[in-house]
């Protein structure tokens, strides 16, 4: 029997070099470990045109409900320049109280938590009903297409049904404890062009200079509030993120005026109430003075909200239990892979301290592994003594 605590798990798997969209061995090794605890693992390529194939893995302990998923991902962020590192970013050393490499906060240290909270739990409670799961993409820090929702659509065409998630992104901002998601705001971009006509500044009856007229839209985007926030969410947020004009010349009119804004949304809104609403008041602030087109990307990135109930109960929980301390329930921050998995169940992340993520010397303190591996397995031990009805609240 090889050693399952989460810092051993941590190691092995910073060792594998699973720069997306490498596997590395990581998969392999998860595979190996779930396996031998009686896990049914699966291992699955996805594939898409213009985009590189992605090997995930999904596990499953147990037949009955209810079935709590644990999410997350084993590809990492290239480590830049190793020779800027203090150790080699795959070695997976440990330095004083930490440990040290690519990924050992966003998530492979996470991932070992899990696996060491499921497989001791496993261990000591073997009358328990219910399922646990793996959900682990390899695509989660590139284009995330051959990932989470492929493996989503693959296990609901096999009849898998999950009840509630755990997804172990780095959430807490300083301190072990600091933070739980509960939801995450949308994303939403918009490219305007304003039409003009070229010509003499000195003539400017034969031209139509296109800047005035994005500065009227501009405005007309910024001037009010989208909404005040909610319980849960900020406000919501537009950013003007470019204007371009690209005129070199101080004597010319320019034919075009183009811009670029990003709105990160909470859940009073969908990407299409709020193209609507940018839409009307670029209408308002037109006029029919201004020529304009208007282009919103593609976005898979809307608002979603996990209510306080019960599960996030067990889980602000276990962190106090364990760090003396309330979590806050937040919403804060970009995008993540619970946005696809909000679909199927109730998601809530938790995970390390993010400080270092994606920074030249990635490291997690080796305690934290310790602790956070001791709250996932509290969660389990609450969650899998709870009865249905109080899952359901
Ligand atoms: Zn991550």
């Amino acid at each position: 029997m090889m050693e399952v605590d989460a810092l051993s798990l941590a190691q092995h798997l910073i060792r594998c070099p699973s720069v997306t969209p490498e596997e590395g061995g990581a998969l392999t090794f998860i595979e190996g470990v779930l396996r031998e605890a009686g896990f049914e693992v699966h291992r699955l390529v996805f594939t898409a045109p213009g985009t590189p194939d992605v090997e995930n893995l999904y596990a499953r302990y147990g037949s009955g409900e209810p079935y709590l998923l644990f999410a997350g991902h084993t590809d990492v962020v290239p480590p830049g320049d190793a020779t800027r590192w203090r150790h080699d970013p795959f070695s997976g050393v440990i330095d004083g109280e930490e440990l040290h490499g690519r990924g050992a906060v966003d998530m492979k240290g996470g991932i070992a938590c899990m696996m060491a909270a499921a497989l001791e739990f496993i261990r000591e409670t073997s009358d328990f009903k219910g399922s646990i799961g793996f959900l682990i993409t390899g695509d989660e820090e590139g284009p995330a297409i051959n990932g989470t929702v492929k493996l989503l659509e693959w296990a609901k065409a096999r009849g898998e049904r999950f009840n509630h998630c755990i997804l172990g992104e780095p959430t807490n901002p300083n301190r072990l404890g600091d933070m739980i998601k509960i939801g995450r705001r949308g994303s939403l971009t918009g490219r305007i062009v304003v039409e003009g006509k070229q010509g003499h500044v000195a003539y400017p009856h034969l031209a139509d200079n296109p800047v005035p007229g994005m500065i009227r839209l501009v405005d007309g985007l910024l001037r009010e509030p989208l909404d005040q926030g909610t319980d849960h969410f900020d406000a919501s947020n537009l950013e003007v993120t470019t204007i371009d004009v690209g005129n070199p010349a101080s004597n010319v009119i320019p034919a075009e005026a183009r811009a670029t804004f990003n709105i990160r949304f909470n859940d009073l809104w969908t990407p299409q109430s709020l193209e609507e609403e940018v839409e009307r008041r670029l209408r308002e602030a037109a006029g029919n003075t201004v020529r304009y087109r208007l282009a919103m990307d593609p976005t898979n990135a809307v608002a979603f909200l996990t209510p306080p109930n019960t599960f996030v109960g067990f889980i602000a929980d276990a962190i106090e239990a364990e760090t003396g301390r309330r979590p806050k329930l937040s919403t804060t921050g970009g995008t993540s892979d619970a946005r696809f998995i909000v679909k199927d169940c109730p998601v809530v992340e938790f995970g390390l301290v993010g400080q270092t993520m994606h920074q030249v010397d990635e490291r997690v303190a080796v305690a934290d592994l310790d602790r956070l591996s001791t709250i996932y397995r509290k969660v389990l031990d609450a969650y899998f003594a709870a009865s249905a009805d109080a899952l359901q609240a």
